[in-house]
């Protein structure tokens, strides 16, 4: 090991020399992580004859960021809690909870969730830890949601548009990842599909310490220069965060609801006089996409999501990001992204999209250190 170095100059040389440049980012707390060398990883294998299926979701997009709000409509309170866009499944619990805050006063004990994705599923789990008797509408179920097309890594990124978003929304997007992030945790184990994993942004130019919902979420994040030889690009940054098997976890979370005495209506509501006519007084709205037709907001867009899903490598034990390419290593299959194409509504998938998931990602993989 070596000893870290005492003058500025020097220790600036070490660094760069080291191949990291975690001092510069983080001073002198991160000398530890300078000199662990990155480990080896599992290859990953890329080529079409390894694709099983290609999947495509709408990411329920709103550029002024998620709605969490009350609406009186006639006798009845709506809380709104929608439009989480890329980050709907790390963002739910967080959420979820904060849409339970703003009930805390309606002391019904009956009330109903509309939407059964992983917004609907948690904050329905949420109201029922609170002693609520809760009953889901929905027009569709996991596995046919939208956060079954997820990911679905612990990552709340495309949430928003920078340049639309207030400061008080800001402080509200970081309370939920706070919360959730903490909340997440107590689902780690293959009961819910949900696991620790090391992931890397991969870049050509140096990554910043800036990371979704803030830096201290991600626990032992390293910063890597002169990286190409062992990752195929210049700069490298690996962090911690959690992979959720968006199978294994909704199904999990519908059997949590139903357990603790949760009623679900198979129905697709179409107007805002239907959900006036529910028999609960209090109803979440939690239909994602959907709210846009349902409660009439112009502002909900579709970010689509095109994902290639390879045979699985139970080997991988890592993830990656690199521009907008990424991959995710799941039980039911190795995910290959990605697209966010804001304001695009198909459902079909598009094969140059397919080529060009399958070539960049394959290119990323013979980077990558054997
Ligand atoms: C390709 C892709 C990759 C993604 N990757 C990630 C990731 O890595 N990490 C992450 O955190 N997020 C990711 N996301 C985003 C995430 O999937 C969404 O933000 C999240 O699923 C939104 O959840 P939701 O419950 O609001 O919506 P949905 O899952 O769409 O659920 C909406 C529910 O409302 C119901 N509904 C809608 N309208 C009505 C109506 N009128 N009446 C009755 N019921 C109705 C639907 O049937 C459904 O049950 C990704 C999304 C995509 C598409």
């Amino acid at each position: 090991m070596n000893r870290p170095p005492t003058d500025r100059r020097s220790f600036l040389a070490s660094a760069l020399a080291a191949g990291t440049y975690a001092a510069l980012a983080q001073g002198p707390a991160a000398l530890a992580a300078q000199e662990e060398p990155p480990r080896r990883l599992p290859p990953l294998k890329v080529s079409g004859d390894r694709r099983i299926r290609t999947v495509v979701g709408l990411r329920p997009y709103r550029p002024e960021g998620f709605v969490l709000t009350n609406e009186r409509l006639g006798e009845k309170v709506v809380v709104h809690n929608y439009g989480h866009g890329g980050g709907g499944v790390s963002l739910s619990w967080g959420v979820a909870q904060m849409a339970a805050e703003q009930a805390r006063n309606l002391e019904d004990k009956n009330v109903a969730v509309i939407g059964c994705g992983v917004v609907g599923l948690s904050t329905a789990r949420v109201l029922q830890r609170r002693g609520k008797a809760v009953t889901i509408y929905t027009r569709e179920l996991p596995p046919e949601t939208t956060s079954n097309v997820a990911g679905a890594l612990w990552y709340p990124t495309h949430v928003y548009d920078p340049q639309k978003v207030s400061a008080t929304f800001l402080e509200r997007y970081g309370l939920a990842c706070r919360l959730a992030h903490r909340e997440f945790q107590s689902y780690v184990g293959p009961e819910y599909g949900v696991r620790w994993i090391e992931t890397y942004t991969l870049s050509p130019e140096p990554v910043g310490r800036e990371l979704p919902g803030g830096p201290e979420l991600y626990p032992e994040t390293r910063f890597y220069a002169d990286a190409r030889p062992l990752f195929g690009f210049p700069y490298a940054r690996r962090f911690g965060s959690m992979m959720i098997e968006p199978q294994i976890y909704l199904r999990a979370l519908l059997r949590d609801f139903y357990t603790a005495g949760g009623k679900l209506v198979v129905r697709e509501l179409k107007t805002r006089e239907e959900v006036a006519q529910l028999p609960e007084r209090v109803v979440f709205n939690c239909t994602g996409l959907g709210t846009r037709a349902l409660f009439g907001d112009q502002g909900m867009a579709s970010m689509r999501g095109q994902i290639e899903v390879l045979l699985p490598q139970p080997e991988l034990d890592y993830g990656y990001l690199a521009n907008s390419l990424y991959m995710f290593p799941r039980a039911d299959g190795v995910i290959l992204g990605g697209t966010f194409e804001a304001g695009n509504w198909s459902m079909d998938a598009d094969d140059a999209t397919t080529k060009r998931i399958i070539e960049g990602n394959a290119q990323i993989a013979k980077g990558l250190r054997r």
